[in-house]
C-alpha cells in the first residue's frame, strides 16, 4: 500500500468471536486534525472496532495503517510477521485510548498519574515528566488537584485526568470510547468541553459517544454503525437527517 495522508486507515476489518461476527468488512479512514463521531446501537461493534485499530483485537481480516504504519505485523523479506510486544507497545504509543471507566492507578496521584507514562514507557526523565504532567493538568482544568488520589476527585475529575494521562503520551490520535456514558449527567458537561478544546486544538479524534450535541458542534463526520457493519459515514447533516430506516430508529430515540 502506497503512503497516504490518513492518520488513521482501516480497511476492509472483519473480527469474528466464534461463529459471530461482530465487524464485517470495516473501513474506516480519518485525516490529521479531523473529528470522526461513531454512533450505533449496543453491540453494533463500535467498541471492538476501536480495539482492532490498536490491536488489542487482531482482525480476522483487513489491516489498520497508523500514520503509515501497519499496525501489529512488520514486513521482513516481503513476509509479515507479527510484533514483539515490546514493539508493539511501541507503536501503540501513538494512539490514546479513554474509556467509559476512567481506569485510573488507584493508588497514585493525579500528578503520578500522569508522570507513569513518559517516564515508564518514554523514558523521559522524572522532572520533565513532571513539569509537563502539571502543564496537562492545568490544560484539562485540574491544577488544584495535582495531589489528589483518585478516589478524592469526582467522575469528571478522574476522565480529565485520563484525558491528560493520555495526552503525556503524545499521541498521533486520540480513540474515546463513551468517555461520558459512565457520568452524572451534571459532570457530563466538563469532560465534553475539554474534549472540545483538544478538537479545535487540532487533535485528531474518534469518538464513540452518544452525546449527539457534541457530535453536532464538534464532528467533521458521523460513522453510523448497525450489526458489525458501517452503514453510514457522511457529514453531520447528511447523517442526522439521513432516511437509512435504522439509523432513523436509532437517532431518533437520542435526539
Ligand atoms: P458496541 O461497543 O457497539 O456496544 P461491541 O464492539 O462491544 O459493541 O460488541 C459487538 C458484539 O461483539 C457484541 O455482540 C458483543 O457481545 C460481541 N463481543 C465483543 N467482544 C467479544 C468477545 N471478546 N467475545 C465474544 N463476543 C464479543
Ligand atoms: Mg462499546
Amino acid at each position: 500500500r502506497e503512503s497516504n495522508d490518513y492518520i488513521v486507515d482501516a480497511r476492509n476489518i472483519t473480527k469474528d468471536f466464534g461463529d459471530f461476527r461482530a465487524l464485517d468488512d470495516v473501513s474506516l479512514q480519518v485525516k490529521q486534525g479531523e473529528v470522526v463521531c461513531i454512533l450505533g446501537p449496543s453491540g453494533s461493534g463500535k467498541s471492538t472496532l476501536l480495539r482492532c485499530l490498536n490491536h488489542l483485537e487482531r482482525p480476522n481480516e483487513g489491516a489498520v495503517w497508523i500514520d503509515n504504519d501497519l499496525i501489529g505485523y512488520k514486513e521482513e523479506n516481503g513476509v509479515l510477521r507479527e510484533l514483539s510486544s515490546a514493539a508493539l507497545a511501541k507503536q501503540r504509543t501513538k494512539l490514546a485510548m479513554v474509556f467509559q471507566r476512567f481506569n485510573l492507578f488507584g493508588h497514585r496521584t493525579a500528578l503520578e498519574n500522569v508522570t507513569e507514562g513518559p517516564v515508564q514507557v518514554l523514558g523521559v526523565s522524572q522532572a520533565e515528566a513532571k513539569r509537563k504532567a502539571l502543564e496537562l493538568l492545568k490544560r484539562v482544568g485540574l491544577s488544584d488537584k495535582a495531589k489528589n488520589y483518585p478516589n478524592a476527585l469526582s467522575g469528571g475529575q478522574q476522565q480529565r485526568v485520563a484525558i491528560a494521562r493520555a495526552l503525556s503520551m503524545e499521541p498521533t490520535v486520540m480513540l474515546f470510547d463513551e468517555p461520558t456514558s459512565a457520568l452524572d449527567p451534571e459532570l457530563v458537561g466538563e469532560v465534553l468541553h475539554v474534549m472540545k478544546s483538544l478538537a479545535q486544538s487540532g487533535m485528531t479524534m474518534v469518538v464513540v459517544t452518544h452525546e449527539i450535541g457534541f457530535a453536532r458542534e464538534v464532528a467533521d463526520r458521523i460513522v453510523f454503525m448497525d450489526e458489525g457493519k458501517v452503514v453510514l459515514d457522511d457529514t453531520v447533516t447528511e447523517v442526522l437527517n439521513s432516511t437509512n430506516p435504522r439509523a432513523r430508529d436509532f437517532l431518533d430515540a437520542v435526539l
